[in-house]
C-alpha cells in the first residue's frame, strides 16, 4: 500500500461533501473522480514532475495523458451550458472536482480550470455566439489546453487591487473596422508556450489566450475588457517557460508578447457592452478565481493529512503507534479540524456563488471578501498541514519518496496566485468596511506606475 491510501471515513467523498450543498449526482461524480485519483493518479504523482531526475519528456507525457483522461471523463465540460451540449453543473461540483484532483497533482486541477474559467467569462458576457464556436473543441473527446492572461510586469497584485479599479492594465485594445488590435506584454500566465508544445498523441493543441486588456487605462473599470487571442495569431509570441520551484510542466508559465496582434472583433468578449468587461474581470477572473484555488489548497492539505495518518499509524514508540500518543494525536486532530472547516467554508461559498439571485454577483466587494477568506483560510490550513506532516514524520517527511515535499513546494504558489497572500486579507477588510484608496495613487498611475523588466523579454 502506498502511504496516504489508508481508509478514513471522514475523508471519503460520501462523508466530506454535505448534501446541503450538493446533489446525490454531484456526490456520485466526486466518488468517481476520487477513485480515478486514488487508482490512476496517485501512483504517478512523481511523474508529473518527470520523476527524481526531472525528465521533461516524462513530465509532459504524464500531464498530457492524464489531462486527456480528465477530458474523456467529462471534467472539462461541467460548466458549459446544456443548450450547447455541456453538463451545466454547479460551482460546488467544480470545486469538488478541483479538490479531488489536487490530492494527486494540483497542476492537473489547474489545467481543468483553465477551460472552466474562460467558459464562465463567455457565459457572463452573454456571448452565445462564442460559446457555440468553442463548444465543439470544449465538448469533444479531444483535449485542448487553455490560458487566461492577467498579470503584467507592472504588478499582478496591483491589477487585483480594487483601489486601482483596473487602471494599471497596460495591455491595450483598439478596434479598427472588423478587427481588434492587441498590444502589450503579459507575464506569468499558464499554461502557455509555443503551440507545438501542446500537440502529441494525447493533446490536440492549445485553445488560446483569454487576455485582460484596456481600451484606455485612465478609464479603469469602464474601459477594461477581455479578448480571445488564438495561439497562431500574427504578432503573438511567447518566451521560454520559466524555471520554478514546482509546477514546472503541469502549469508552464511564460511571458506573452502582443505586437499589433489582430483578431476578429467578435473575439472581444464585452464588445458593445460598456462596463461589463470590468465586472467580469473583478467577479469571474479574480473573485471566483480565488474561490477556485481555495478548493485545491484543501485537496493538498487532505493528501498530507492522509500521508501523516498512515505514517504515524505504522511508526511505533514502545510498541504503540505514535498517532495514539497524545502529542501526535492532538496535532493530527488539529490538522483534520482545520481541513474540515476550510472545506466546508469553500463549499458554502461555492453554493452562495451559485445563487447570485440571493447573494448578488461575484464582483460585489462582499462576495470577493468571502471568496478571499476561503482562499486565505484554506492557504493557512494547507501551510499548517504540510509543515506539521513533515515535522511528525521527521526525515521521512523531507524525503522525496514520501511525497510531502512535493505538496510543500506546490501549495505555496496556490496560496499566492491572483494577488498574493496580503491581498486576500485586504479584500476581506474592504468587503467589510471598504473601499480603501492609496494616497498618491493617481499621481503614481499618471507617471506610468511600476514598470519592471520581468524576465528580460527573451522570445522562445
Ligand atoms: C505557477 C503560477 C501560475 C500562475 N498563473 C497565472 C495565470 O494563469 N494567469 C496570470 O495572469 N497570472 C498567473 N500567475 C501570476 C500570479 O497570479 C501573480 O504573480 C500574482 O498575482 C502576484 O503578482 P506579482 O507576482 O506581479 O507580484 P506583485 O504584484 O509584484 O506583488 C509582490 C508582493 O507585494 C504584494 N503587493 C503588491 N501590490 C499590492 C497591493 N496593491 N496590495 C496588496 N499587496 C500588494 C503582493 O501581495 C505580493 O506579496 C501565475 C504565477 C505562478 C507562479
Amino acid at each position: 500500500m502506498q502511504l496516504g491510501q489508508g481508509y478514513y471515513k471522514l475523508l471519503e467523498p460520501k462523508y466530506k461533501y454535505p448534501k446541503c450543498y450538493c446533489t446525490d449526482e454531484e456526490i456520485e461524480i466526486a466518488v468517481n473522480v476520487a477513485e480515478f485519483v486514488d487508482k490512476k493518479l496517485m501512483p504517478e504523482r512523481h511523474n508529473f514532475e518527470g520523476g527524481w531526475h526531472r525528465d521533461e519528456k516524462l513530465a509532459l507525457k504524464t500531464r498530457n495523458k492524464y489531462y486527456a483522461e480528465c477530458v474523456k471523463m467529462g471534467l472539462t465540460k461541467t460548466s458549459m451550458p446544456k443548450k450547447f451540449g455541456g453538463l451545466e453543473l454547479s460551482t460546488v461540483l467544480r470545486n469538488m472536482v478541483y479538490l479531488e484532483l489536487s490530492r494527486a497533482d494540483v497542476g492537473l486541477a489547474m489545467e481543468v480550470m483553465h477551460i472552466h474559467w474562460p467558459v464562465s467569462f463567455m457565459i457572463a458576457a452573454r456571448r452565445d455566439d462564442l460559446l457555440k464556436e468553442f463548444a465543439p473543441r470544449i465538448l469533444g473527446d479531444e483535449a485542448w489546453i487553455g490560458c487566461v492572461a492577467i498579470t503584467e510586469r507592472a504588478g499582478g497584485a496591483n491589477l487585483e487591487d480594487p483601489a486601482f479599479e483596473l487602471r494599471t492594465i497596460r495591455t491595450t485594445l483598439t478596434i479598427e473596422g472588423d478587427e481588434a488590435i492587441v498590444n502589450g506584454v503579459k507575464i506569468w500566465p499558464g499554461t502557455a508556450g509555443p503551440a507545438e508544445r501542446f500537440v502529441d498523441k494525447y493533446l490536440k493543441g492549445h485553445l488560446g489566450y483569454w487576455t485582460i486588456v484596456t481600451r484606455d487605462p485612465s478609464k479603469g473599470m469602464d474601459a477594461a475588457g477581455i479578448v480571445y487571442v488564438p495561439p497562431d495569431a500574427k504578432g503573438f509570441s511567447v518566451s521560454p517557460p520559466y524555471k520554478k520551484m514546482g509546477l514546472c510542466w503541469q502549469d508552464e508559465n511564460c511571458e506573452l508578447f502582443y505586437d499589433n496582434v489582430r483578431v476578429p472583433k467578435r473575439y472581444v468578449l464585452d464588445l458593445d457592452q460598456p462596463g461589463l468587461g470590468g465586472k467580469i474581470i473583478k467577479g469571474y477572473v479574480i473573485s471566483l478565481g480565488r474561490l477556485g484555488v481555495s478548493s485545491r489548497l484543501v485537496g493538498m492539505a487532505e493528501s498530507v493529512l492522509r500521508i501523516a495518518l498512515d505514517w504515524t499509524g505504522g511508526r511505533d514508540i514502545a510498541g504503540v503507534p505514535v498517532r495514539e500518543r497524545s502529542y501526535f494525536a492532538s496535532i493530527l486532530g488539529e490538522m483534520a479540524k482545520r481541513i474540515e472547516v476550510a472545506r466546508n467554508y469553500v463549499l458554502m461559498c461555492s453554493w452562495q456563488a451559485g445563487h447570485p439571485e440571493i447573494y448578488g454577483p461575484p464582483e460585489l466587494p462582499e462576495m470577493q471578501a468571502k471568496f478571499s477568506a476561503a482562499r486565505s483560510f484554506a492557504g493557512n490550513t494547507c501551510m499548517f498541514c504540510v509543515n506539521k506532516a513533515m515535522e511528525l514524520m521527521g526525515s521521512y517527511g523531507y524525503a522525496y519518496d514520501y511525497h510531502v515535499e512535493k505538496y510543500m513546494r506546490d501549495y505555496k504558489i496556490i496560496q499566492m496566485v491572483l494577488g498574493g497572500v496580503q491581498r486576500d486579507i485586504l479584500d476581506i477588510a474592504q468587503g467589510l468596511y471598504g473601499p480603501f484608496k492609496w494616497s498618491g495613487m493617481d499621481e503614481w498611475i499618471r507617471q506610468g506606475g511600476l514598470v519592471t523588466e520581468g524576465f528580460g523579454g527573451a522570445r522562445y
